[in-house]
C-alpha cells in the first residue's frame, strides 16, 4: 500500500509537473550565488539582478576581487543587499583559496562557507550535483505541517529529518520542488487557495491546528 507521503507526492506531480528550481543559473557557482541572494526575497527579484552580476563576475576569482561598492550596486534592488554583497565576496574568497575556485560537493564543506547554512547546502547538493538532499525552506516547512507529514511544533531541522524518514530517497529532490510550487502558488502562507484542494479531508490547517 502507498504511504501518505507518496500519495501526496503523486498528487503534487499531477498538479505541478513543471515544478523546478526557479533561480536562473548556468553552473554551480551561479546557483550558489543565486541561492545566497535569495534569502528573504523572491526568486523573481534575484533573477533580475543575476544576469548583469554574472556578466561582471563570472567566477569565484573575479568575484573575490570585486570592489564591494560595485558588487552592492549590482544587487542593490534586492533586500539586505549590503550583507549579501559581503557574503558573496567572502564566499568567493573561500572558494578560491580553499577549493581551487570550485564549489565543493560535500555538505560539511558547503556549510563551512560564509552565508551557507543547511538549506543552501541542501539546495546546492540537490540542484547543483544531483545528490539526494531535501532542503527545507519556509514553503516546505509550512506545507508539510499543513499536510500532517510533520508535527506543527517541529523545528526546521526536525522537519528535514522527518521528511527524509517518510519520503523515499529517490523522491527527495522532487519533493522539495513540489512542496515549494504548492506553497508558492496554492497553499500560500496568507489566504491559501483551499477550494477544491485534494488534501482538504486531512488538512491540519483547516482543522485550525497549524498556521
Ligand atoms: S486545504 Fe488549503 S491549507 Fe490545506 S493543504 Fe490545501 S491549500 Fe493548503
Amino acid at each position: 500500500m502507498k504511504t501518505k507521503a507518496n500519495r501526496i507526492l503523486d498528487e503534487l506531480e499531477n498538479m505541478f509537473p513543471e515544478a523546478k528550481c526557479e533561480l536562473d543559473h548556468r553552473n554551480v557557482f551561479e546557483l550558489l550565488c543565486a541561492v545566497i541572494l535569495s534569502a528573504q526575497t523572491t526568486d523573481v527579484s534575484v533573477n533580475k539582478v543575476t544576469p548583469a552580476l554574472f556578466d561582471m563576475y563570472p567566477d569565484a576569482r573575479t568575484m573575490k576581487d570585486a570592489d564591494l561598492k560595485d558588487l552592492e550596486n549590482c544587487i542593490r534592488s534586492i533586500g539586505l543587499y549590503r550583507n549579501k554583497a559581503l557574503n558573496l565576496k567572502k564566499t568567493a574568497k573561500d572558494l578560491d583559496e580553499r577549493f581551487d575556485g570550485q564549489v565543493p560537493e560535500s555538505f560539511d564543506d558547503l556549510t563551512s562557507l560564509p552565508g551557507v547554512g543547511r538549506k543552501t547546502a541542501n539546495v546546492i547538493q540537490a540542484e547543483g550535483f544531483k545528490i539526494p538532499a531535501l532542503a527545507v525552506d519556509t514553503h516546505v516547512e509550512r506545507v508539510s505541517k499543513r499536510l500532517g507529514l510533520v508535527d506543527p511544533d517541529e523545528s526546521t531541522e526536525g522537519t528535514e529529518s522527518t521528511l527524509k524518514r517518510k519520503i523515499p530517497k529517490y523522491r527527495w529532490i522532487r519533493a522539495h520542488h513540489l512542496f515549494i510550487f504548492f506553497g508558492r502558488y496554492r497553499c500560500k502562507a496568507q489566504r491559501p487557495l483551499c477550494g477544491g484542494c485534494p488534501f482538504e479531508s486531512f488538512c491540519v490547517y483547516l482543522k485550525g491546528k497549524t498556521k
